[in-house]
């Protein structure tokens, strides 16, 4: 009966408000319509509290103006109406580790210098524009990239954010901070993400003071680095409030990243190296509120996912996204998958994966979503679902890794004032999903609706009386 109490409601907000016809959607210079309002669907706010049923939220420009149940929401006269009932509305999922250079292709050694007989800079503007668009398109309307040379990634993330490219919203690295003794050398990795190699604490701080007023958002240190290394780029990042992100594996790294004010822990349990770690350093990291992000399923899930189904390396969705050049070379990259040396310890990974999930949700870490997103067979399209179901199979809740990777994201990335949560207030990054995501997160992996900046990019109402390609990658 209170359904059908509110579809009456909905249907009487429907027929007050003007529809119009002509909502912006992906255009490239498409303005927020004045008002919009997503009305009908489950509502989760981000915050692990009951959802909201029959919700509506009202956008006014980019920001959302006011979110409850519908029968409870002055929807106003002139407001542009999103159907979203039968299906869940939540805040725009947060990414805090991509790389946009890359897109899935099985090999980095093969794949830069292809990039550069293939047009060079043109070819790789290309491919950051194709993923930035599968992110957006997968309903991640916020990424961190953590590793791109450095003056295309500023490019590409200023035109988004102009509205000159629909994608994701970006913040960036640049290229990433590493020791020259360290693992990360100069291999084809290292020149492809456009690595800086250093050798001593005070060139760390002049790499980190250059990255800075180059324009960067965030600083990767790369495993490797000494104590005093780390330091010296905390030091320096922070007195330009940027923060620093730290790539560590091994016991020592982190340990060294923590004791230097490191502001987030990657990768940490992820790889190979024995969990659980000491108590010791859990303990620390749990009583820092050191927020941690484990990037935990690509390679050691996504290895036996693959082996599973090994059709997702031929979604539709990919040859629509890539076009056939690059559809065929990452294609070609990924024959003999299971075999590339990028698989190379994923026995040892596969073997350590729960306990090195396990570890930090059972210690009650701080822990947000981030998955390395672009490294081989890991696609943008579906890389932080995945991720996301994974610590749900771990035993974090729904809710909880939902807000992970909404609103504790945004916190972690130091955005909570604008981004990760509906409430007034809040700049206007929702989405829709098909299902919901409470009782199988996979619904996750079902966007219908991406709304970025009070822009609907993805989904949403008819225009000019064609209804919109829900399908478009
Ligand atoms: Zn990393
Ligand atoms: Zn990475």
């Amino acid at each position: 009966m209170i359904r059908t109490r509110t579809i009456a409601l909905l249907t009487t907000f429907v027929s007050a408000a003007v529809v119009i016809g002509a909502l912006s959607v992906a255009a490239p210079h498409a303005q927020a319509p004045k008002r919009v309002a997503l009305v009908g669907g489950m509502l989760l706010t981000g915050y692990e509290i009951p959802p909201i049923h029959h919700a509506a939220v009202v956008i006014e420009g980019s920001k959302i103006v006011a979110a409850g149940p519908a029968s409870e929401i002055k929807i106003p006269a002139d407001a542009t109406i999103v159907d979203t009932s039968g299906r869940a509305m939540l805040p725009g999922l947060i990414e805090t580790h991509g790389h946009l250079v890359v897109l899935g292709h099985g090999s980095y050694d093969t794949w830069f210098p292809w990039i550069n007989s293939h047009g060079g800079d043109a070819m790789m503007t290309r491919v950051m524009e194709i993923s930035a668009r599968q992110l957006l398109m997968a309903g991640v309307t916020t990424t961190v990239d953590l590793g791109a040379p450095l003056k295309p990634i500023l490019a590409i993330r200023d035109r988004i954010n102009k509205g000159d490219v629909v994608g994701s919203r970006m913040l960036v690295s640049g290229p990433w901070i590493a020791h020259l003794a360290g693992a990360a050398g100069s291999g084809a990795m290292q020149v492809g993400f456009g690595g800086l190699n250093i050798a001593t604490p005070q060139e760390a701080e002049r790499e980190t003071e250059r990255l800075a007023a180059a324009g960067v958002d965030v600083i990767k240190a790369h495993a490797g680095l000494t104590l005093e290394d780390y330091k010296a780029i905390v030091g320096a990042a922070h007195r330009h409030g940027i923060k620093v992100y730290a790539h560590v594996y091994a016991e020592q790294d982190v340990r060294h990243a923590l004791d230097a004010g490191v502001d987030i822990l990657q990768h940490v349990g992820s790889a190979g190296t024995a969990p659980p770690y000491s108590k010791e350093l859990i303990t620390d990291i749990v009583n820092a509120g050191r927020p941690v992000v484990v990037t935990a399923a690509h390679r050691a899930w996504m290895y036996e996912d693959t082996a599973a189904f090994p059709e997702r390396l031929q979604d539709p969705d990919l040859r629509k996204a890539f076009g056939p050049d690059i559809y065929a070379e990452v294609q070609d990259s990924l024959k003999t998958w299971w075999a590339l040396a990028y698989f190379q310890r994923t026995d040892r990974e596969m073997l350590y994966r729960e306990r090195g999930v396990k570890q930090f949700i059972e210690a009650g870490a701080v822990m947000g979503m981030g998955t390395d997103s672009g490294t081989p067979m890991n696609f943008h399209s579906e890389a932080l679902w995945r991720e996301i179901k994974v610590h749900v199979d771990m035993g974090m809740t729904p809710m909880r890794a939902i807000a992970a990777a909404t609103r504790v994201n945004a916190q972690i990335i130091g955005k909570a004032r604008d981004l990760g949560s509906i409430e007034p207030g809040k700049i206007a990054d929702i989405i829709v999903v098909n299902g919901n995501p409470l009782f199988d997160i996979t619904a996750l992996s079902h966007v219908e609706i991406v709304m970025k900046d009070g822009v609907v990019y993805k989904g949403g109402p008819a225009v000019d009386g064609k209804p919109r390609s829900t399908g478009a990658k």
